[in-house]
């Protein structure tokens, strides 16, 4: 993995999507470009037209090399002063602040102090790295202000298709320990199944098994989303896949690739998270992301039906 170093202009910003999405009124992002390297990452696509891909001579849609700012906590600390009206930041929204390109600078850590040493900032984390308990420490002093979340994408028996999709990130089971640990040490927590993928995630029984760990990790909301059919993620994580041998798998996300299947893919998948945070916990507190483009008419009428608990964007 090789890492290059780019100096941007953002420290703390609006971000009026992840404002809809009931996440956060503010994003921090460390970098262009994160090294856990999953194959259905979207930010390639969403960050595709920024000068930095152009003048390394890389494409934004590749794999093999992070992008990191080491200076983001200086602007990060100076915004934290000077926004007079605070709320909730989300670290990161588009890379990871506790990615092993991020680790190497200790941003996560550093990003924190900046905002937690203002008064009213509240921080919202999402990482797919158990590394973020190495400040466990200094988010216990501030408990109240933060939320730790880690992306859990597959139930543990499906952890070894887990590293080849997600290949630089923590497993599937040091995620689920980080969560635990976070719980017992009093720590705020929600809970994130980003992205569900088919034959990957999708089953009622993995579903019933996320969710039950997500209430016993005392979670105060539970975030969901069907994978992004934009872009090549589907095809590069069929290609990862069947070149790995998990052949159910990848005919399963080559199968959505088609635009009628991706969208009875959701319709399932909403029914059964439904139907699990009925059961084992509290309909009002999911939350399931979903943008009603790339769903059939009759699909969004059928979602319509019963949308508890849908966000749509
Ligand atoms: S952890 Fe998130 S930002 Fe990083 S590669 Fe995976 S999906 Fe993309």
């Amino acid at each position: 993995m090789k890492t290059y170093e780019w100096e941007l202009k953002n420290g703390i910003s609006r971000t009026k999507e992840f404002e809809k999405k009931g996440l956060a009124q503010f994003a921090v992002n460390i970098g262009l470009k994160c090294g856990h390297a999953c194959t259905y990452c979207s930010t390639g696509a969403m960050l595709r037209v920024h000068h930095a891909f152009k003048e390394l001579g890389l494409s934004a849609f590749d794999n093999g090399y992070a992008i990191v700012d080491p200076t983001t906590p200086q602007r990060v600390a100076r915004d934290a002063r000077k926004i007079r009206k605070r709320a909730m930041v989300q670290l990161c929204t588009t890379v990871d602040a506790w990615s092993p390109e991020a680790q190497e600078h200790d941003l996560g850590r550093k990003c924190l102090e900046a905002i937690l040493s203002e008064l009213d900032w509240t921080v919202r984390i999402l990482t797919k790295n158990a590394a973020v308990k190495n400040d466990f420490d200094l988010i216990e002093k501030h408990s109240d202000r933060v939320l730790v979340g880690l992306s859990i994408t597959a139930t543990p028996d499906k952890s070894n298709r887990i590293k080849i999709i997600e290949p630089n990130a923590s497993s599937i089971e040091e995620r689920m320990e980080t969560v635990r640990q976070a719980h017992e040490r009093g720590l705020r927590t929600y809970g994130m199944f980003c992205p569900i993928l088919p034959s990957v995630a999708d089953s009622p029984a993995q579903i019933d098994e996320l969710v039950k760990f997500a209430v016993d990790c005392g979670v105060e909301e539970i975030f969901a989303e069907a994978v992004n059919p934009r872009g090549r993620g589907l095809i590069l994580t069929e290609q990862a896949l069947e070149a790995e041998g998990y052949r159910v798998e990848a005919a399963a996300i080559k199968n959505i690739r088609i635009r009628q299947n991706w969208s009875d893919y959701v319709v399932r998948l909403i029914k059964n998270v439904q139907r699990s945070m009925r059961k084992y916990y509290d309909i009002s507190k999911m939350r399931f992301l979903q943008y009603p483009s790339g769903l059939s008419e009759e699909d969004i009428i059928e979602i319509k039906k019963d949308d508890a608990g849908v966000v749509w964007l």
